[in-house]
């Protein structure tokens, strides 16, 4: 088992064979395209890496992976925080054929020649395909909730009493999710 950095090549046919685990971080800012999406770069998403030899002796590996990114509400425009989770499975594929045989629940990795891969480029892809098009916040989060507040008839403070009851403060509810992290 390997913990820590994440290697920068893998060959996954040797380490299916060898039924290998691999967990490390995969950091936003050694992946340009998903640089550009994301409002911090600072961020990174906890990855594990199952290699496996299947039933049909599929060389296969389940790539799990979980964090907080930033993106920008389209609601809003203000940051909302998306707990991004994704497990893709994948199978280790010489050419195009092979690719079509698979299963419709296993992806292609494509490995030739030396056996071996880029590891960030495979995952930065498949972390770009896991993100929503558009990102918005929680609907109590939404910071274009806020106009509500704002458009409350001038009345006595027992009124707002009432309101603040009734919804949840946007920012202690942002306090939780960071908390609960
Ligand atoms: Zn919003």
């Amino acid at each position: 088992m390997f913990i820590g950095q994440l290697p920068k090549h893998v060959s996954p046919r040797k380490l299916a064979y060898q039924n290998a685990k691999l967990e490390g971080e995969l950091a936003v800012a050694s992946c340009p395209r998903l640089k550009d999406i994301l409002v911090d770069d600072r961020a990174s998403l906890q990855v594990t890496l199952k290699f496996d030899v299947d039933h049909q002796r599929r060389a296969v590996v389940q790539c799990e992976m979980q964090g907080t990114l930033l993106m920008v509400c389209q609601r809003c425009l203000d940051v909302a925080e998306i707990q991004f989770a994704a497990c893709v499975n994948m199978a280790v594929v010489r050419n195009e054929e092979q690719a079509r045989n698979l299963p419709a629940d296993l992806d292609p990795l494509f490995v030739v020649e030396d056996e071996s891969v880029e590891l960030m480029p495979l995952l930065e892809q498949e972390v770009l395909l896991g993100l929503p098009a558009f990102a918005y916040h929680e609907n109590e989060t939404c910071h274009s909730g806020q106009e509500a507040y704002s458009t409350l008839p001038e009345g006595g403070a027992e009124e707002l009493d009432v309101e603040d009851v009734q919804r949840p403060n946007p920012f202690s509810v942002l306090a939780g999710l960071k908390t609960g992290e």
